[in-house]
């Protein structure tokens, strides 16, 4: 074990001496209360380390001693519904055991010691193992299977396996290895956080993380596997936008992760989802997810090393052959916390003082996303999905941070201020906003939902381009000077701005729409404009049809139930085709 002095402290910073023999990310602990830190660049004896607790208090020469292990998270049964901080300390466990204030060195396991998990074993002795095999499960709740597996890189015979409830930590199986050394499998592993969890191969992106938005789903789908980033200025919507995600997507498990975000907002979560109820599986939300909490008040190291706890935790469960979202509020915040840190140890800034690894730790943050074939016998498959909010300092989307992310993610859900203050919710700009998966996902979608989903999307968005050009000509002439065909184009792509794109997250009904609901609404909005259109051929005035009754209906046709809504728009159908007959039958009265 090393034991070094301190040599200076500098916020969240500390220099070590007599530190020659300790490792890189070598996690230590700091002076007489065991501040937990990981040294994160040496030099010669000296060690710089990011202490993750509040360093006040610590002074020259106090002791250094490194623990010889990286930073690594625990890994099995009982980590969802847990809150942990950016270090996976389970908060919930330290408030009973310290009280509402985190006690500094405090160490409390991240998996309970005492707890008893049932396991079912699926293989038995004589079999043999590779890494990533499944040895057996422990139904963790009524949503989640756990499967354990037999870490990477590890492989032998089994020569015991046995049913019963065991502790995290207590013997499950015994295996003897290739060179004939026996070793022991736990239900749980631990796992190096800034390691990417290994996998036998990645595979393209082909289905689509469905999420119940129209936004996203219709619009700018996003693969499961896949990556996406949602900039906006403050108030635009990126903490409702991640939390409709967390809530509806349908992933198998949510890795959500409060990166110096408002403590307010994690409250919302906490408060929310365990009332809130899983469309698939009828249980609380809280049953899927897994939560990490490093709000503002919290050090700023520790929210640095959050994304890599929670993304280890995601892969952990992908390697399962589990659909995996892991959603990140927000990745601005951690840069800074980055950007804190780089400052400190006095590198060379880059562009906004941001250090100019930037990039690459964006990079390798995203890059442990995608669709994989797991390790282990059965080919398996798992996909984890990234979203990451950004919050650009106002809206300014050439800054440094959302600029390194757009390089990077393949779907970009852009909020904009100004449709937030008219409350177009959510503020997703339709013009810059774009998913790169469209044309991968295009087969799943005319397999499972309808053969025409992708040319209706096409048809909406070309209305509303036309309609962007058609503003500008608006703007200069007026509205009168527009051709009647012209202005049935502006009623349309009202209608899908409106009827289709608004999207309450808080409404009863439409805060989660199927997909076969989306396809029959787009349906019906781009119906109206066919029908319009045939009618103004025949004389119909524009203005009458923009006053139709029905169009009102067509308005509200989202908040029909989902479960009665085919017969309402049939009726819609029906009545939009009396009304303009009627219309057709004035023109020519006249
Ligand atoms: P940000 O995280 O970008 O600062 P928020 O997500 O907190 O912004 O959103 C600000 C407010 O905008 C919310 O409190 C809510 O009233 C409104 N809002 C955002 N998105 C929606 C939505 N999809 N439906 C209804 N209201 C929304």
């Amino acid at each position: 074990m090393v034991e070094g002095k301190i040599l200076k402290i500098s916020g969240p910073l500390v220099v070590a001496e007599g530190m020659r023999s300790a490792n890189m990310f070598d996690v230590v602990r700091v002076g007489d209360y065991g501040l937990i830190g990981e040294i994160i660049e040496m030099h010669g004896d000296r060690a710089s380390i990011q202490v993750y607790e509040e360093t006040a208090g610590l002074g020259r020469g106090d002791k250094v001693v490194s623990t010889g292990a990286p930073l690594s998270v625990e890994l099995g049964p009982g980590l969802v519904t847990q809150i942990y901080d950016g270090i996976q300390r389970p908060l919930e466990t330290m408030f009973k055991k310290v009280g509402p204030n985190l006690v500094r060195g405090v160490e409390e396991p991240a998996l309970d010691r005492d707890a008893k998990w049932h396991f079912v074993p699926c293989v038995k002795s004589g079999d043999r193992v590779t890494g990533g095999d499944i040895i057996g499960t422990v139904q963790e709740n009524e949503v989640v299977l756990h499967k354990i597996l037999v870490p990477p890189r590890r492989s032998g015979v089994i020569e015991s396996i046995s049913e019963g409830d065991f502790t995290v930590t207590e013997k499950v199986a015994s295996v003897k290895a290739d060179d004939g050394v026996s070793f022991t499998l736990e239900l749980m592993q631990k796992w190096p956080v800034r390691v990417p969890r290994p996998y036998a191969e990645k595979l393209p992106p082909n289905e689509p993380l469905v999420t119940g938005q129209r936004n996203f789903d219709s619009m700018f789908p996003i693969a499961k596997g896949g990556t996406a980033c949602i900039p906006g200025p403050f108030g635009s919507g990126k903490t409702v936008c991640q939390h409709q995600l967390a809530k509806w997507s349908d992933a198998d498990i949510v890795i959500y992760v409060g990166c110096g975000e408002r403590g307010n907002e994690m409250t919302d979560v906490l408060r929310e989802f365990p009332e809130l109820k899983d469309p698939r599986s009828g249980q609380s939300l809280m049953k899927r997810t897994v939560l990490i909490a490093n709000t503002s008040d919290m050090p700023v190291a520790a929210r640095e090393a959050s994304i890599y706890t929670g993304i280890t935790i995601a892969e952990y469960f992908r390697d399962m052959g589990y659909s995996v979202a892991v959603i990140a509020d927000s990745t601005s915040r951690w840069a800074e916390a980055l950007r804190e840190m780089s400052g400190r140890l006095e590198e060379m800034p880059g562009e906004e003082g941001y250090p100019a690894y930037l990039t690459s730790r964006l990079a390798q943050f995203y890059e442990r996303a995608g669709m994989v074939r797991c390790l282990g016998a059965d080919g398996r498959v798992g996909a984890l999905s990234a979203v990451g909010a950004v919050s650009p300092q106002g809206g300014d989307l050439s800054e440094p941070v959302t600029q390194a992310t757009l390089r990077i993610v393949k779907v970009f859900w852009g909020l904009e201020a100004a449709l937030a203050y008219r409350r177009h919710f959510p503020a997703i700009n339709w013009l810059n906003s774009y998913s790169l998966y469209k044309d991968r996902l295009n087969d799943w979608f005319s397999e499972h939902v309808n053969k025409n989903w992708r040319a209706q999307i096409d048809e909406a968005m070309r209305i509303l381009q036309l309609e962007a050009e058609l503003d500008e000509v608006v703007k200069l002439v007026g509205v009168d000077a527009l051709s009647p065909d012209d202005r049935m184009i502006l009623e349309a792509a009202r209608s899908i701005r409106e009827d289709f794109l608004q999207q309450d997250s808080f409404g009863d009904i439409d805060c989660y729409c199927p997909l076969e609901k989306q396809y029959d609404l787009m349906k019906l909005i781009l119906s109206f404009y066919e029908k319009s259109k045939a009618a103004i051929a025949r004389g119909a005035d524009v203005d009458k049809i923009a006053d139709l009754p029905v169009r009102e209906k067509i308005g509200r046709a989202k908040t029909v139930p989902h479960d009665q809504y085919k017969a309402a728009f049939a009726e819609y159908e029906a009545e939009l085709d009396a009304e303009l007959e009627q219309v057709i039958k004035e023109a020519a009265e006249q």
